[in-house]
């Protein structure tokens, strides 16, 4: 048994044994509610939820100038021209019904029953769409061509955008630095265009029609991988929003960064950038530092954790009793490190191996130059 499936294209036969369990679901709204949802154009300004091109909005405004005296509000924005044949009836709200018990503004997609209830304040055969005095027309959006036209001659399928602004200034004052208010100003004005949706689920650019494929978005985080080969890592950095940030070491351990996958440079450009100015505040971010104090030609570290397990090289007393707490070349032990807090001594000094591979950041009088290894 065959049976003819309902296509608006062509007829297609289908010659399946066993009955369709479910309709086919309508695969295109799926794409078609989404940039609905986006737009929110039949809505006015205060009935739209914060998402889509409305958060967008939110979330780029206000823009301020670079000495902050200026500043731009986003206050709502229109999709297309709203408006009758003639061109004398305007605003989206017209193309709504509106119930003349209780006043509602309907909802565009407000689907009502035959004996029209207003769905607000129960009133029977109140709806009504306002029409133009003029033509007799109710409001539309306005299109300049249709799909079809637009296919054959080229032109891009969408309508303009406009977004209603307010303008902020002040005068500054250079040295109080406290702002007056010097003019308020809004205005609508013309942002662009927006392309609008086919029923087809597809956009038109320039004659050619085109479809958002949905992908997956990279998750953000940080995220490390095995270079090469070579046994170093490699890090990447992937924000919700903005560049990508990749860090990676080359054949000669040099350390360096890619932003958005553009070209590499060295990771200390990119750290002076960010505001670590000298070369001893990159250092930092790099080893781990400790104090040392230069005293008499020797070097004393300051007494932290880290000191434990390291060999004193002169003899530590208590400065109080006079008492030897360690002995020259004594280990220090978790226990003595304890007891040297409780005395509250400061500063240690170390044979002079413990001090191997340790570079300085900043120089010592003439003991030491800066970056240098101490010995
Ligand atoms: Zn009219
Ligand atoms: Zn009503």
């Amino acid at each position: 048994m065959s049976k003819e499936l309902e296509n608006i294209y062509r007829k297609r036969v289908d010659f399946s044994k066993l009955k369709t369990a479910f309709p086919i679901p309508d695969l295109l709204a799926i794409q078609k509610q989404s940039y609905s949802e986006f737009l929110q154009m039949e809505l006015l300004p205060e009935e739209r939820k914060d998402s889509g091109l409305q958060a967008a909005f939110k979330d780029s405004f206000p823009v301020s100038d670079f000495k902050e005296t200026t500043q731009l509000d986003f206050i709502s924005y229109s999709i297309g021209d709203w408006e009758c044949k003639c061109g004398r009836l305007k605003g989206v709200e017209n193309s709504r019904g509106r119930c003349n018990g209780c006043k509602t503004l309907l909802p565009a997609d407000a689907e009502l029953t035959e004996k029209e209830i207003c769905p607000y304040c129960g009133a029977m055969k109140k709806i009504e769409i306002q029409l133009c005095d003029h033509c007799g027309d109710k409001v539309g959006l306005k299109m300049k061509y249709r799909p079809t036209e637009c296919l054959q001659k080229g032109y891009t399928y969408a309508v303009p955008l406009r977004l209603k602004i307010r303008l902020i200034s002040w005068d500054k004052d250079p040295e109080t630095k406290t702002k007056r208010l010097r003019h308020i100003k809004e205005q609508e004005v013309y942002f662009g265009e927006i392309p609008l949706m086919t029923e087809k689920g597809t956009f038109i650019f320039n004659g050619i029609e085109r479809v958002v494929v949905s992908q997956l978005q990279r998750s953000p985080g940080v995220f490390f991988r095995q270079g090469e080969g070579k046994g170093f890592y490699v890090g990447k950095i992937i924000p919700y929003r903005g560049a990508w940030v990749e860090f990676e070491y080359d054949s000669k351990n040099v350390l360096f960064v890619r932003l958005d996958r553009k070209k590499k440079f060295l990771v200390s450009v990119f750290l002076r950038a960010l505001g670590f100015g000298s070369d001893e505040a990159i250092l930092r971010l790099f080893y781990e530092t400790y104090k040392i104090f230069p005293e008499g030609g020797n070097l004393y570290w300051e007494l932290n954790e880290n000191l434990v397990g390291k060999i004193v090289g002169e003899n530590v007393v208590d400065p109080k009793s006079k008492k030897e707490l360690i002995q020259s070349k004594g280990k220090i032990s978790n226990e003595q490190y304890r007891k040297l807090k409780e005395r509250k001594i400061k500063k240690i000094a170390l044979l002079g191996k413990e001090f191997k591979g340790a570079f300085l950041l900043s120089s010592i009088n003439d003991l030491v130059k800066a970056k240098e290894e101490i010995r």
